[in-house]
């Protein structure tokens, strides 16, 4: 039996993994055996060990396929297996293993080696920093912009991963997008939108219920839109998008939007 642990320098837990693969690997082959298996929490990983293609870690690649194929030349009945272990399971080998690597702590240094996917990592926190910080800034946000709450809790924010943000809530209606987005931004056929930008118009609500008609008329006060209020000062995305998907003519342009609409009623 050998053990070996090794620091894989600044990295991402799949880049870790990949090289831990390595080290497995070129110590099996440095054994005269026929059959190796690999036991691994990240099939991810285990891919990437035979890509030979260019990724993150592509060194750790590199030298395990260039084992292998010394492995399989010297050796024609020869195998190697990857079993999927996930570490939920806590199997009581790998659970020892990967406590003990994740329990160990080794100082990164002045000159850490650093993995193509840790660099993009950092970039991407980086500017997703810099884009919060920027939407943040009232003067860039504007001060009629629409907070939502993604959560119970937290205001959604930018982001550029897997379409977080808005849209994922939205859906793909453009109808909907349309007036989301027109609704959020404040920039709606509406009259507080009138008034700022044609104030010799009439600003009031088509009911007559205020004399300027505001999102927050729309969303909470309005005869019209009773069937479903937002009251929340701060709605979260889900119950604004329901809102929206139960009031087809809100923050709609009738002869665009909602072409078969009915005009409203007089009060
Ligand atoms: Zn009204």
């Amino acid at each position: 039996m050998s053990s070996s642990k090794v620091p894989a320098g600044r990295t991402t837990a799949l880049d870790a993994k990949l090289f831990a693969i390595q080290l497995g690997v070129v110590k099996a082959t440095s054994f005269d055996v026929k059959c190796i298996i690999i036991i691994t929490d990240s099939l991810t990983a285990a891919r990437r060990a035979v890509d030979a293609s260019v990724h993150s870690g592509q060194t750790h690649s590199l030298a395990i396929v260039q084992v292998l194929r010394d492995f399989f030349t010297n050796h024609p009945d020869c195998s190697i297996h990857f079993w999927d272990c996930p570490s939920k399971a806590q199997w009581s080998l790998h659970f020892l293993a990967h406590e003990d690597t994740t329990s160990t702590k080794i100082a990164a240094g002045c000159h850490p080696a650093t993995s193509l996917d840790t660099l993009r990592f950092k970039s991407a926190a980086a500017c997703l920093n810099a884009w919060r910080t920027f939407f943040a800034h009232p003067s860039s946000q504007g001060r009629y912009f629409l907070p939502l709450k993604g959560g119970i809790k937290n205001l959604l924010q930018p982001s550029y991963a897997k379409g977080e943000g808005w849209l994922p809530f939205i859906g793909k209606s453009v109808t909907l997008c349309a007036r989301a987005t027109r609704a959020i931004l404040n920039h709606a056929p509406i009259g507080e939108f009138r008034q700022r930008f044609f104030p010799a118009e009439c600003t009031q609500c088509p009911y007559g219920h205020c004399q300027v008609e505001t999102c927050r008329h729309i969303f909470a006060n309005c005869y019209r839109f009773a069937h479903f209020p937002l009251t929340d000062l701060v709605p979260t995305v889900k119950n604004f998008v329901k809102f929206l998907k139960e009031h087809p003519s809100a923050f709609a342009f009738p002869s665009q939007d909602c072409p078969f609409s009915e005009p409203p009623e007089p009060p």
